[in-house]
């Protein structure tokens, strides 16, 4: 009999690492369209042997793992996790096999291990302790969705949502991800940023031309270069018109949790090597820019000669890459049709714009909701520190079709450490995380739906 309560039980412990073990060892790499059916299959599998009733759901894409077991007169909970992962590359900077669980220094490496194979096993875990805690049967209903194109923007999960509106009922919903913060404070997430991905693409002549004519003839490298400087200031602050004209302002709530978040850009400066960030934020200010703020961002400009030595030509064309990160109440496809009309109003109407993925809409959850505070009372047991409320991550993902279209009140919390190299080589998750994490999850079920274990 252990001493201390949160401690994951022995067996569950080497369930956990089995199961992550199985699941890593399949290559489900959405860009490369890998494993997928094999991945899907894998994970039905344990969600049948939780006792669940499932079903893969085919998609225009990659197949969603649907699971549900209702329980009368109890609240329902629905999981949202993915089966996905990004690709291994560069292979050679990992320590060992991408798709070899390792284990080394208290963590389990592996592509997945934390995003998300090692959170969506931590759920499972949760899920058998909780049977064991309350007499061998599940006390609140649960749903899974379970999607397999999350790391490519996942272009079906709102489409999917809209058909399967009924059968995912649900009353409140864990997201995928979550974990500790720089400092390993919990931490947990009330909303994610929307995105739009557009290309730019400017042609200024039939080919390239000798760079003698640079007097007179137009260059699309300057074409680009220009009209992507046009559209923010050097602080970051957009320049295009109506921009903001949508931004919702924060509520007092979610302006008191900003104002009040514990330092961060210290530790982040130092991890990612800069020395001052944009519009010299600092503290509070910093927060607020990454929680609250959207941002246009360049992700990559191309055009001309980049190799060796001289090559004296003006290209013909140049390309450029943007995200827009968005914040509600903005809208994907109206920010696209502004983006336009600043090119228009300044004399860039040579410069093409195109969408290059289906946008997401920004979606936050009211941090005052019972669930929420559930959520953070449960990481304060399992952790023994208080949580850290963070209002949006910077990131995105498919939140809106969840929480606004479900509306379903959403909590991001999990396994996750600030250095689980998500997306990168060694990609990791810690045990110490794992245990407290998970139990954290159990207990937010347990007081959310207010039953208390037997024994
Ligand atoms: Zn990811």
């Amino acid at each position: 009999m252990s001493a201390d309560p949160r401690l994951l039980p022995d067996d569950l412990r080497a369930r956990y690492r089995d199961l992550l073990a199985r699941w890593v060892a399949l290559p489900s790499v959405a860009a490369e369209g890998r494993a997928q059916d094999q991945t899907a299959e894998a994970v039905a599998t344990e969600l049948r042997a939780l006792g669940l009733d499932v079903a893969v759901h085919a998609t225009a894409g990659a197949p969603v793992v649907f699971a549900e077991r209702r329980v009368p007169g109890a609240p329902t909970v629905l999981f949202y996790n993915h089966y996905d992962v990004q690709p291994a590359d560069p292979v050679e900077l990992w320590t060992s096999d991408p798709f070899e669980l390792a284990e080394r220094d208290g963590k389990l490496f592996g592509r997945g291990a934390t995003d998300d194979k090692g959170q969506l096993a931590s759920r499972v875990v949760a899920l058998e302790w909780l049977k064991r805690r309350h007499g061998g049967a599940l006390p609140v209903g649960v749903v899974f969705v379970v999607e397999g194109e999350e790391e490519v923007g996942s272009p079906n999960m709102g489409a999917y949502v809209d058909a399967h509106r009924e059968r995912l009922q649900a009353d409140a919903c864990v997201w995928e991800f979550g974990g500790v913060d720089a400092h390993d404070r919990p931490q947990l997430i009330c909303g994610l940023k929307g995105i739009v991905s557009i290309d730019l693409t400017v042609r200024t002549g039939a080919y390239d031309q000798h760079s003698g004519l640079g007097p007179v003839v137009p260059n699309a490298a300057w074409r680009m270069a220009a009209a992507v400087a046009s559209l923010r200031d050097a602080e970051g602050r957009a320049l295009v018109d109506g921009f903001y004209d949508r931004v919702r302002p924060a509520t007092d709530a979610e302006a008191a949790y900003v104002a009040n978040a514990p330092r961060e850009d210290d530790v982040v400066a130092a991890n990612v090597g800069v020395e001052r960030f944009l519009g010299g934020a600092t503290g509070a200010e910093w927060h607020r820019r990454l929680q609250l703020e959207p941002v246009i961002n360049v992700n990559g400009i191309h055009s001309g000669y980049g190799g060796p030595g001289m090559k004296t030509v003006l290209p013909v064309a140049a390309m450029a890459k943007l995200d827009v990160r968005l914040v509600p109440d903005q809208d994907p496809h109206e920010i696209l049709g502004l983006i336009r009309a600043h090119l228009d109003r300044h004399g860039f109407g040579d410069v093409a714009s195109t969408l290059a993925e289906r946008p997401e809409h920004p979606s936050r959850v009211d941090p005052t909701h019972p669930w929420v505070r559930h959520a953070a009372a449960a990481l304060e047991e399992a952790y023994g520190t208080p949580a850290v409320v963070t209002v949006s991550s910077g990131g995105s993902g498919p939140l809106h079709p969840f929480a606004d279209v479900l509306g379903l009140p959403v909590v991001m919390i999990g396994v996750g450490h600030a250095q689980g190299r998500a997306h990168a080589p060694d990609e990791n998750v810690r045990w110490v995380d794992v245990e407290r994490g998970t139990y954290a999850t159990v207990r937010l079920i347990e007081r959310w739906a207010g039953v208390e274990p037997q024994g």
